[in-house]
């Protein structure tokens, strides 16, 4: 138990953290391009922020959410998903009241109890994006192309973009109905769960993943044919703009969200050589979910990337940047005597923001000449009793082999320019 993460978790260690910076450094570029700005929510909230912002007919809600009450009395969840947090931000810090729309990224790990599995943990990183005040498909198409580009610019070309309409309030009843009279038959040789959907959110049935299940809803009707003039203008205009942008789409009608604050645009993008876990972003337009946060009537549109599902990619198909330790110098000090004059070397160096560390343990010199070429450093500076008492140090370049003893106060500039040279 002491020396093992919970089931779902993990670490992130050297050898990858520096995957991780690269993808979020790609993440900060794409949408520094795209004008969003960075916030940062709390990682937990009142759990009641949750039952309404995701749903409670929701699996999330139903079946994953790590709730606890706090030593306050006060029930506290970890967020599942950062899009109420946000919402819940925007609205207290009256965000609206800035320039329109309100256009926002983060970035870091959320928490669902599920069974865990290669690409699914309990504690995994989404970077998301939300703009939140304009009702129009050219925000969609921006925030889609966003997703896109930051896949992209990975590496990632093999990507399937699904697209959907999931209407709005207005014509969504007219669908839900003519959904539940198909479905009326055959939904009792459905698995439990979309038993308990036909009368609480049909249209999840379709997005269920058992095989008995899809076989029985092949065919259904198709919200896509019954939407509104508004919501059909919406998505033929969506439509259009991503043509314009050169990003393939297809129509999946199965993409669905069954609450009623989810409107119009919903969307998923697929790495299909991920195999069963293969749904990268996953993302759609809310135009309710303000409203139901507290808020005036406000549209909004966001999407969440998966990170760890990004970084499984890109091993996959080999395209993780190979690790930079690399360090200007190593400081090889050898004796007793050699550790302070090392040591305010290190330091002004440092300062001066030369990449350089020291040997700590006492090591030989045939062992620290060993442990730079490890790092790989491209100077070693000898400091052994001669050099101390000359105030000198013997510097190596470690890729000529070439020597030469140079003054202790002088190192700075002259390993400057030998860095140039
Ligand atoms: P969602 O918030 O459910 O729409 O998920 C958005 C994206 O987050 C998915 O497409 C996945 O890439 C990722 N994701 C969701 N749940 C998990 C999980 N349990 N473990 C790892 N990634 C996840």
């Amino acid at each position: 138990m002491l020396t093992t993460a919970p089931r779902g978790t993990k670490d992130i260690l050297p050898d990858t953290s520096g995957h991780w910076q690269y993808i979020e450094e790609t993440a900060y570029t794409v949408c520094r391009t795209y004008g969003y700005s960075e916030i940062r929510t709390p990682v937990f909230e009142h759990t009641e922020l949750f039952l309404r912002g995701i749903g409670e007919t929701t699996d999330i809600v139903d079946k994953e959410m790590y709730t606890f009450t706090d030593r306050g009395e006060r029930s506290i969840t970890l967020r599942p998903e950062n899009t109420a947090a946000v919402v819940r931000a925007f609205l207290e810090h009256k965000l609206y009241a800035g320039p329109q729309p309100t256009k926002l990224f983060y970035m870091g790990p959320m928490f669902r109890y599920d069974r865990p599995q290669a690409g699914r943990y309990r504690q995994f990183h989404q970077f998301g994006v939300e703009a939140i005040g304009s009702k129009g498909a050219a925000i969609d198409a921006e925030i889609i192309v966003l997703a896109v580009q930051f896949l992209r610019k990975l590496g990632l070309n093999e990507l399937k973009l699904n697209i959907n309409s999931v209407g709005c309030p207005q014509c969504r009843p007219v669908y839900r109905t003519r959904l539940q009279e198909f479905l009326k038959e055959k939904v009792t040789a459905m698995c439990g769960d979309c038993q308990s959907r036909f009368d609480r959110n049909p249209m999840r049935i379709l997005d269920c993943k058992k095989e008995a299940c899809t076989a029985l809803s092949q065919g259904a009707p198709q919200m896509v044919d019954c939407l509104c003039d508004e919501c059909q203008a919406h998505f033929s205009q969506l439509k259009d703009l991503l043509t314009a942008a050169d990003v393939e789409f297809v129509l999946n009608p199965r993409l669905v969200r069954g609450l009623d604050y989810y409107t119009k645009t919903a969307f998923e993008i697929q790495y299909s050589p991920l195999g069963a876990q293969s749904a990268v972003c996953g993302g759609g337009r809310y135009d309710g979910l303000i409203e139901e946060c507290g808020g005036q009537p406000t549209p909004g549109i966001g999407f969440a990337i998966g990170l760890e599902r990004v970084l499984l990619a890109l091993e996959k198909q080999n395209l993780l940047p190979q690790a930079k330790n690399d360090i200007d110098l190593y400081i090889a000090p050898l004796g007793e005597n050699a550790q302070a004059p090392a040591f305010r070397l290190l330091c002004q160096l440092r300062q001066e923001g030369i990449a350089c560390d020291m040997d700590f343990l006492n090591r030989s010199l045939k062992a620290q000449m060993k442990y730079a070429n490890k790092y790989p450093a491209k100077f070693v500076a000898i400091i052994g009793e001669e050099e101390v008492q000359q105030n000198k140090v013997m510097l190596k370049n470690m890729e000529t082999g070439e020597q030469q003893l140079i003054d202790m106060d002088t190192i700075q500039q002259q390993f400057k320019a030998e860095r140039k040279g």
